[in-house]
This record gives C-alpha cells, structure tokens and sequence, in this order.
C-alpha cells in the first residue's frame, strides 16, 4: 500500500491528539455523543473555509448542527437545504436557527461584480436576484461597501426564505418554539455581527423584514439624512 501523504498523516495525529485531549477532558464524551446528538442550534452558513461554525462560537461537536454551502444561500427548491433545516426542527428539535453570512464572501463578491466563475454561477443567480432587488439601497454607496451591504442584505434575504419554508411554517402553526436570526462574521476581527432580523413567529416576518430594509436607505433618502446630519438645527430636510 502506498504511504499516505505526509500532509494527511499529519491530520490523522492531530485528529488522534485532539479525540485523547477531549476524552480527557470530558470521560465518556464520545460514548455519549455516539448515542444521540440533541443540538440547540442549526448554522446555515457559508462554505469558505474560514468560517467554521463550531470553533468561531465556541461550541463542540454535538452542540450545532450545520449546513453549508457557497455564499449561504437557501433557495425554496433546494431539498438539500430544506431536508437539513426540516431535521434539525423536526426531529432534532433545535431551538434557534442562524443563517450566517461572512464579509469578504467570494460568492457575494462574484455576484456583485458580475465575474464568471464556473458552475456556481448559475449557484450565485440567487444572490445576483438580491442585489438587483434591491440595487437602489446599494448602487449608491462606494464599491467596497456595496460588498458589504450586499453581504448583509443576503442574510436577510436568506433568513426571510428560511421563514417562509413550508417546514418553518409548520413548526410554528404546530407552536413549536424556534427562532431564526441572521448574522454576518469579519473574517477580519473574528467577531460576529447580529443583524437584528430574529423573527420567532410567521407574523413577524413581514415587519422585521421592513425594518431591516430601513437600514439600508435608497440614495435620495440617504443623501437626505447626510444632510440632516450636515446641517445645522432647522436646514434638516423633511
Ligand atoms: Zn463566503
């Protein structure tokens, strides 16, 4: 048999490293999390590598369950998605769904520059038909921004698809406590950002879904509230 490459004999020992240091640390650990897993929450978030939903919240194995894909993007036909959020509510019963998006999303940046990148175009359609929809709260702003926006506008969109799934739907017409929130992550500090879009019933999805959008003023009703800003008391606009 030929030897395996170095570069995974040296993921084997970590791995073997790791499963010793957590035994350690925690007896039975991995008896137990082989029995059942009983997850709080369920990550939708992006593939890229730099975001990895258990190590950026703190939480070990057993305690999030994930979903993954470019630029975390959940799209009404996809079973792939709508299989693993049904799940996670239905049998797994988890209470709180994130959708995470990260800044500096290649995903994001290809749909918003309009770049070919391969297959996933057809992928990012999704988050091209976000930015077109709302083009007037982003076209303004300078590019990197746009970037940005759009990064934090997709997460909004997502957690509104994720609320409207006939599975949401149900969960909470059956008064199945479980809430979605959007969230977005600097790769540049580590940190994450809750953008305030947690909706917990489908009576609110309407209304947290206006008041985000408020957040993101079209250039007129920007330019506006620059003014306001600029201006001295009593030369604010309307
Ligand atoms: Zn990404």
């Amino acid at each position: 048999m030929p030897d395996r490459p170095d570069s995974l004999d040296t993921l084997l020992d970590a791995n073997r490293r790791w499963a010793a240091d957590m035994e350690s640390r925690k007896p039975g650990f991995f008896t137990r999390l082989a029995r059942q897993q009983s997850p709080r929450y369920m990550w939708i978030g992006c593939a890229d590598s730099r975001v990895p939903a258990n190590e950026i919240t703190g939480l070990d194995p057993g305690e999030v369950f994930v979903h993954r894909n470019v630029a975390n993007v959940v799209v009404h036909s996809d079973l792939n998605a709508l299989s693993t959020i049904q799940f996670a509510v239905e049998h797994l019963k988890v209470e709180h769904i994130m959708v995470v998006g990260h800044y500096g999303c290649a995903g994001v940046r290809a749909a918003m520059r309009g770049l070919r990148v391969g297959l996933a175009d057809n992928w990012l359609r999704h988050v091209q038909d976000v930015r077109l929809r709302h083009r007037k709260r982003i076209e303004h702003l300078p590019p990197a921004q746009q970037e940005d926006v759009l990064c934090e506008m997709n997460v909004i969109e997502q957690v509104g698809n994720v609320a409207l799934s006939t599975v949401m739907q149900d969960a909470w017409s059956r008064g199945q406590k479980v809430s979605i929130h959007g969230w977005v992550y600097g790769l540049k500090d580590g940190l994450l950002k809750d953008l305030g879009v947690t909706m917990q019933g489908p009576g609110e999805v309407v209304e947290v879904f206006a008041r985000a959008l408020k957040r993101y003023p079209r250039a007129a009703a920007a330019a506006l509230a620059a003014a306001d800003e600029d201006d001295d008391p009593g030369h604010g606009a309307p």
